[in-house]
């Protein structure tokens, strides 16, 4: 199959663009959308530091390779990386490493956070002292916060996640299902800045997974394949089958179920915003409820006998 926009051979097909593009072509429109995406989440946004969110994984390779690229030209922007390190054995210190790898590359400053540091366990620890709560749960919730937290050391203005099409898309679906819509106006990217909270933005959020991954291939960013090994458990892998079920069905779905998310976020927002959070009574930290989940989740890992920082 040839490419759409040239004689190459196509190195992908888009069923919801209906055509296929090169490797070339496919570098060109994942920076032309994540270059959009920027400008739009991040309107009037001249100066300050961006913090990006680094895995190791393809998707926040690729997140922060098109943010470095996008502020390259802008001196009054320095760009920096943030990694938290759950404590996973057989997983993150190989994650952390193709991290590190593309930070001095790039030449961007790296820095990383031990949960074992800040909260006094580990998601390794926290698993094995909750065997009926599913890992990611607890982990997705330490880790936003740490990387909220981050950021802030960092002075951030800005922290940017490496979400795809495909994640927004599963997000937006899981919170509907769960009927927690309030939460689809706290989704990335903020519209407003709320205290105490980096506003986080998505610059990958017009673009695929698979198109994520070859373009981080194709640019040769290092990143590491492996998977969690806690990943099985998630929720989230039912909602990406069903997103991945009514794409091949319908293809354009995800751009829809996030157009939903627009829409519902425009109209919370005359309800009070995304969430208009206070703070957590217990750590102080930005919450919509009086004790936030990061707190609570400790508390649970205190009561099954770990040494926690409440
Ligand atoms: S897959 Fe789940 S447990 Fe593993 S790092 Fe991600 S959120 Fe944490
Ligand atoms: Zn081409
Ligand atoms: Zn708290």
């Amino acid at each position: 199959m040839q490419c759409a926009r040239c004689p190459q051979e196509a190195a992908i097909d888009r069923p919801y663009a209906h055509d296929h593009l090169c490797e070339a072509h496919l570098g060109d429109t994942v920076w032309d959308r994540s270059r959009r995406e920027l400008h739009r989440q991040a309107p009037r946004f001249r100066g300050g530091v961006v913090a990006v969110a680094l895995s190791g994984g393809k998707d926040s390779a690729a997140a922060l390779a098109l943010t470095h690229r996008y502020f390259s030209r802008r001196p009054t922007v320095r760009v920096v990386a943030v990694s938290v390190d759950e404590g996973i054995a057989g997983y993150r210190a190989s994650t952390l490493a193709r991290a590190a790898e593309l930070c001095e590359r790039l030449g961007v400053e790296h820095r990383v956070v031990h949960a074992r540091e800040e909260l006094g366990t580990t998601t390794d620890d926290a698993a094995r002292a909750l065997p009926s709560t599913i890992p990611c749960s607890f982990c997705g919730v330490w880790r936003r916060g740490l990387l909220n937290r981050a950021a802030r050391a960092a002075s951030a203005d800005l922290l940017v996640l490496g979400f795809n099409l495909d994640d927004l898309a599963q997000t937006v679906l899981m919170n509907l299902a769960r009927g927690e819509v309030e939460r689809l106006g706290r989704m990335a990217p903020h519209r407003h800045r709320q205290p105490g909270l980096v506003p986080r933005i998505a610059p990958l959020a017009a673009v695929p997974e698979r198109e994520v991954y070859a373009f981080a291939q194709a640019a040769g960013l290092p990143f590491d394949h492996s998977e969690c090994p806690h990943a099985d458990a998630a929720e989230r892998n039912r909602f990406r089958e069903i997103v991945w079920e009514l794409e091949e069905a319908r293809p354009g779905t995800r751009q829809a179920l996030l157009r939903t998310r627009d829409r519902i976020a425009g109209l919370l927002e005359g309800f009070g915003g995304e969430g208009a959070p206070g703070r957590c009574r217990s750590c102080g930290e930005p919450s919509a409820h009086a004790l936030c989940r990061s707190c609570e989740y400790r508390r649970e890992a205190a009561r099954s006998g770990l040494d926690v920082i409440a």
